[in-house]
């Protein structure tokens, strides 16, 4: 299960625009797909600088990461996505055999890779798709995450690493005084991308959860210069190691709100080989865009969708919102059977996603992703003295600039946006025109129905 089959079906449903016009990695690329963000899968086939290679990028909107994930609507995608991080399956693993075998670089040189400089004040190119996988020194434990890599130099990386799983695998390396080996991937299927943002416990290979979400079609390749693991269909893959004692300053770099994020002293990657296919498609997440915000908070829709449903009688939809930067403010459609049950969705979103900030609660007429009517119904079913659930002082995100910086607390608010019960219905409910199929065809063929 690669890119590439995947990239051919949505050729294939003519959502692929093939942009052919020479453009650089420089501001260039990143300005059309800002410009393009959410809408078709992006194809710069005329990189300046960068011969054969084709970067992709919109690989997902939200119509294409359910398409990936094999389900039928976003519930749908929600319990295949859970059931695969409940049930993980060990994928097969070769020796060898890697598409990427096409061309094996002994002596890399990374300034090669179009790898994309996306915002001004932004301190270079950054590699931001890439799925980095790691093992502990014994083997015993497997990890796999996305994080975003400098490229500082012919060899040299600087990669963010949050004291999360991949940062615990290169503290037990330090430990023994040595570098952690990683592979780098880029450009895999949407599915592999998913499962490694997709919160699991230490322990859990990411890989496998993958591999579950994929039928157990995903196929690994071990490394030939580092011990790691890598997806066998990869476009590209960087063998190197994250140094043990080398740090060098990172950032700033625009995150998933939008804004510039700090400068801070990182961990040293230093690539050892690269392998790629011939003419490799490059994957470039655009920072803060949709395809950014839709892989980073999809999982955790998900979870917010499996905790509201233990509360409430039916959680009909969970959306991150774009504006909220697909992380920090929910949506949430339910139906209800007493008034409270809208207040304990919004304690059971918090506790599902800490980051998470602001949540609104609304009923099954409205429209999650349309933002106008999620703002209408705070306008006519919200009244602040008896509606609000307000939390001062509780952990949040720093990646929230309003956030303190130094301790990440901040205060979350929840709106119950929900009609009241006891009230009559009909002073709430959205008017609607009545009109026969002819005017029906007419808005259809109008693009308005
Ligand atoms: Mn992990």
């Amino acid at each position: 299960m690669s890119l590439r089959p995947f990239l051919a079906e949505c050729e294939e449903k003519g959502e692929v625009l093939e942009v052919s016009e020479e453009l650089s990695t420089e501001y260039e690329i990143a300005a059309i797909i800002k410009a393009l963000d959410g809408g078709p899968l992006l194809a710069f086939t005329r990189v300046k600088g960068h011969a054969g290679f084709t970067v992709i990028s919109n690989l997902c909107n939200r119509a294409r990461l359910l398409r990936a994930l094999g389900a039928e609507d976003v519930e749908g995608a929600y319990r295949k996505l859970l059931e695969a991080a409940g049930n993980p399956l060990e994928p097969r693993v070769s020796s060898s055999g890697a598409e990427a075998e096409e061309r094996v670089i002994k002596e890399p040189d990374l300034r090669e890779l179009p790898v994309l400089t996306h915002y001004r004040g932004d301190a270079g190119p950054y590699i931001t798709s890439a799925v980095i996988s790691a093992l502990s020194p014994d083997g015993a434990v497997e990890n796999v995450s996305v994080h975003r890599l400098l490229v500082a130099g012919r060899k040299k990386m600087v990669i963010r690493l949050v004291p999360r799983h991949l940062y615990r695998l290169w503290q037990m390396a330090r430990e023994e005084g040595r570098d952690l080996g990683v592979a780098i991937s880029i450009g895999v299927h949407p599915a592999v991308i998913l499962a490694s943002t997709t919160p699991v416990p230490f322990g859990v290979s990411e890989f496998a959860v993958a591999n579950a979400l994929l039928g157990g079609r995903l196929e690994l390749v071990e490394c030939g210069k580092v011990d790691a693991r890598a997806p066998a269909g990869a476009e590209i893959i960087i063998e190197a190691v994250i140094k043990a004692d080398e740090m060098a300053p990172e950032g700033p770099l625009v995150d998933i709100t939008g804004t510039h994020d700090a400068v801070r002293q990182q961990p040293v990657v230093e690539a050892k080989r690269v392998l790629m296919r011939e003419r490799p498609y490059y994957h470039a997440i655009l920072p803060a865009g949709v395809e950014h915000r839709l892989l980073m908070g999809f999982p955790r829709e998900a979870e917010i969708w499996r905790a509201v449903s233990k509360v409430v009688p039916r959680v009909r939809a969970v959306n991150l919102t774009l504006g909220g930067c697909g992380w920090l403010h929910a949506v949430i459609a339910i139906e209800k059977n007493v008034d409270g049950d809208a207040k304990n969705a919004i304690m059971a979103a918090f506790a599902a996603h800490p980051s998470l900030k602001h949540v609104v609660i609304v009923d099954p007429d409205i429209d999650i992703y349309d933002p106008v009517q999620v703002e209408w119904a705070i306008a006519t079913r919200f009244q602040a003295s008896e509606d609000l659930v307000l939390v001062p002082n509780a952990r949040g995100s720093t990646l929230d600039p309003s956030a303190d910086q130094a301790t990440g607390l901040t205060t979350k608010v929840g709106l119950d946006a929900t009609i009241p019960l006891e009230r009559d219905r009909r002073a709430f409910e959205r008017a609607v025109i009545p009109v026969g199929p002819g005017v029906e065809e007419l808005l259809r063929r109008l693009g308005r129905a």
